[in-house]
């Protein structure tokens, strides 16, 4: 794989998963359920581990659904981070309950005695914290529009987290990891640059309320990728108003694309055009739907790149580049393994074909 020069950063670990340090950048999502209904809350996160979520994190409201962080971490077998705003006991609750990891500003609790108990909890557990701001709470630049508003969030961002951190750091803790979370691209990019300068504590990268699963893919992707690209980032959510499952695999698509990750398979296809000669939109989603199915990918610690080309003028060359392809003809295609036609199949088996040559790639790489 390759690896973009990152910025190093300290090391957290969120229960058994390396944040930071040049770790993987590890890929994470939230629950949506009622986390007082811890049933749903593990169903769902089931959901996210076979998904392939490596921390999950859940909201904690009020106490009772603090009193249930025991029972979901009994369920599950990935970190959980429990999100608390204000109320110190529940981070104190969730702390006796065994979470992996706090998301909790400790400037928004109360005095310093209440964040002197969580932090003492927290060393004692060996477990960190996360500091998120969000611009959405910065009251100096509500109404604030164009490139100096963007500017403006992007230092309020970072004057917050440093309150927050300066406390932390008063009572020598220093297992933090920082979010600087905006719904404008250009904010939050500055925002995490700005403070990259400052600290190296590893970042939590995400752009809030990006929206659906199709628009917030696409505004998430343009700003994460930006700071990825920059070397920025150690661990990312893909926050989208959809199920929680979809940010996962928009994460790992991410990573995937800048070579940072692997989701087990690459999919390269054409646009489509008058020479197509296959219905090569429904081949494509056929096989994106088996692929996602198959659990054992996530093994692969570089993506097999299949190709799926509607005809023979630029078909072949993709084709043999990747390690499986096939070139559409008329009702064929020519079917190509590591560069080298190996025959000609008919459209309605390309599918199962492929996905047997993946299956039986996965098994030879893990033998
Ligand atoms: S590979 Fe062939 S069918 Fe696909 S877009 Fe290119 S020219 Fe058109």
């Amino acid at each position: 794989m390759k690896f973009y020069t990152r910025n190093e950063t300290r090391k957290i670990n969120v229960g058994g998963v390396v944040i930071g340090g040049g770790s993987p950048v590890s890929a994470q999502s939230m629950t949506n359920t009622d986390t007082r209904d811890w049933k749903a809350t593990v169903k769902q996160i089931k959901e996210l581990e076979e998904a392939g979520c490596e921390i999950v994190r859940v909201s904690l409201p009020d106490m009772e659904a603090a009193q249930n962080v025991c029972a979901i971490k009994k369920n599950i077998k990935i970190p959980l981070v429990a999100d608390i705003h204000f109320d110190y006991r529940i981070a104190l609750e969730a702390i006796r309950q065994g979470v992996d990891k706090l998301r909790i500003n400790p400037g928004n609790i109360g005095g310093k005695d209440r964040v002197e108990a969580v932090v003492k909890e927290a060393k004692a557990a060996n477990i960190p914290i996360r500091i998120g701001v969000n611009a959405g709470s910065l009251q100096s630049v509500r109404g604030l529009s164009g490139s100096d508003g963007n500017s403006a969030r992007a230092q309020g961002l970072v004057k917050a987290a440093m309150e927050h951190i300066e406390i932390l750091e008063s009572l020598k803790f220093y297992d933090i990891a920082v979010s600087l979370k905006a719904s404008n691209i250009a904010a939050t990019v500055e925002a995490y640059k700005i403070f990259a300068g400052k600290r190296n504590y590893p970042l939590h990268l995400g752009i809030t309320e990006s929206g659906s699963i199709f628009s917030g893919t696409i505004k998430s992707s343009a700003g994460l990728g930006i700071m990825l690209y920059e070397g920025l980032g150690d661990t990312i959510r893909i926050s989208l108003t959809a199920n929680p499952v979809e940010e996962v695999k928009a994460a790992y698509l991410l990573l995937q694309s800048l070579e940072l990750r692997s989701a087990g398979v690459e999919i390269i296809s054409c646009p489509t055009c008058s020479r197509t000669e296959v219905d090569l939109i429904k081949i494509v989603s056929q096989l994106e739907n088996e692929v996602s199915k198959m659990k054992s990918l996530k093994k692969l610690k570089t993506p097999l790149k299949i190709a799926l080309m509607g005809c023979v003028v630029n078909g072949p060359g993709e084709a043999k580049d990747a390690d499986f392809g096939i070139a559409g003809g008329k009702n064929t295609g020519a079917l190509f393994k590591n560069g080298k036609i190996i025959g000609r199949l008919d459209p309605k088996d390309w599918v199962k074909k492929l996905v047997e040559m993946i299956k039986t790639e996965v098994k030879r790489l893990d033998s």
